[in-house]
């Protein structure tokens, strides 16, 4: 395998490794480990370029040093990407990432992304312990989409009293986009509040699963935008507050799981300048991390500790929109200016 550093100014380690015989080719960046050792998702994707390659596992592991400062994981960022075809992935490919990033001595711990299952990371885990979520029986911290719904409904309940001065759900309504693995779990915790919940997603035998036992209205992606509704929960794609979408929206308060969830940067002030209160996407759908993280403590994974620091998430939320109201810019950035300020504190 041959295995070469890449230098990128602001990052502490980028690493690309060709291995011929399994036909790996992959990278991994650290981006930070401050506060404690790099951990992120292993994405598996097709990309067109090396050039593409680099650019997602940059911009994605400075993301999860971000989101491990506010979730205070004591964690730092990084990420790695393998370079192939989704529908060709080898167990060969596997045992030569495990080889790979076991020569980092656990400054990069690995877990499953895009393209990649708890079963790839079972094999990864044959060539290297710095691999994460793995199973329950594997003393692992299992399906983190669970803790992730839970952290969301929880920031989304501590927005809608920030947003109406009251925590009080049975008075809301929400509209869910996407009933995957943690739309449908946040959707079971709205209900039990009492909220009215409206549900959207191509995969009509699920919602219709859970009109049925949940009680949801299901709503056309297409009535999304301008619906009458106190929150939207994106919990399927990311830049789904685009230019199109943005002037339609009714909503007081935008809070779900989904990933890069502001087309630019500018989507950000619009919702600021339309006094829409935004839940950052990577603070308030963090949970999954967090359960991940809790691996690491001593004695190893306790599911009541991970409880207990999703609970945390709300008072993150907190400190971003009390940033937001004092220094006048949106939550998206007062988001990144939280997360500077803890990483330069250490
Ligand atoms: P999932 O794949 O289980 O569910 C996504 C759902 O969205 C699917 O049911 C899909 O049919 C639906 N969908 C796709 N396009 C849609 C559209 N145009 N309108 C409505 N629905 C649509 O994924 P998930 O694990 O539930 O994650 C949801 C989002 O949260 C993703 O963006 C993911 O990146 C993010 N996220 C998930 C976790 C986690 O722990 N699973 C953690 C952090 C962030």
């Amino acid at each position: 395998m041959q295995i070469t550093e890449i230098p990128v100014p602001d990052y502490e380690r980028v690493i690309k490794a060709e291995d011929p015989e399994s036909g790996l080719r992959a990278i991994v960046s650290i981006h930070n480990t401050k506060l404690g050792p790099a951990l992120g998702g292993m994405r598996l994707w097709n990309y067109e370029s090396e050039d593409e390659a680099m650019t997602d596992v940059l911009r994605l592991s400075k993301g999860m040093t971000y989101k491990s400062a506010i979730a205070k994981t004591g964690l730092g960022g990084g990420k790695s990407v393998i370079i192939g075809d989704p529908k060709a992935k080898t167990e060969a490919q596997f045992l030569a990432m495990g080889r790979f990033i076991d020569t980092l001595d656990g400054a990069y711990i690995t877990a499953e992304d895009v393209n990649t299952t708890v079963p790839d990371m079972q094999v990864v885990r044959r060539s290297t312990r710095w691999v994460t979520g793995l199973s329950r029986d594997d003393g692992g911290s299992d399906n983190p989409s669970p803790y992730t719904a839970y952290g969301v409904f929880l920031g989304l309940r501590a927005a809608v009293e920030r947003a109406f001065g009251d925590a009080d759900l049975s008075k809301r309504s929400v509209a869910v986009q996407g009933v995957g693995a943690v739309g449908s779990e946040l959707c079971r915790r709205l209900r039990e509040a009492g909220a009215k919940v409206f549900v959207c997603d191509p995969k009509a035998k699920r919602v219709a699963e859970l009109v049925e036992t949940l009680g949801v209205e299901e709503i056309q992606d297409s009535d999304l935008w301008g619906m009458e509704v106190d929150v939207f929960a994106p919990c399927a794609l990311g830049a789904v507050i685009n230019d199109e979408t943005i002037g339609q929206l009714k909503c007081k308060v935008i809070a779900g799981a989904a990933n890069n969830v502001l087309h630019t940067p500018e989507n950000g002030v619009e919702l600021f300048e339309r006094g829409i209160l935004y839940a950052p996407d990577y603070v308030i759908n963090a949970g999954g991390i967090v359960n991940v993280s809790v691996e690491f403590i001593e004695g190893g994974y306790n599911q009541d500790v991970a409880l207990r620091r999703i609970e945390r998430i709300p008072q993150a939320l907190q400190e971003i929109w009390d940033i937001r109201d004092a220094e006048n810019i949106p939550s998206s950035d007062a988001a990144d200016r939280l997360a500077e300020n803890i990483l330069a504190a250490g």
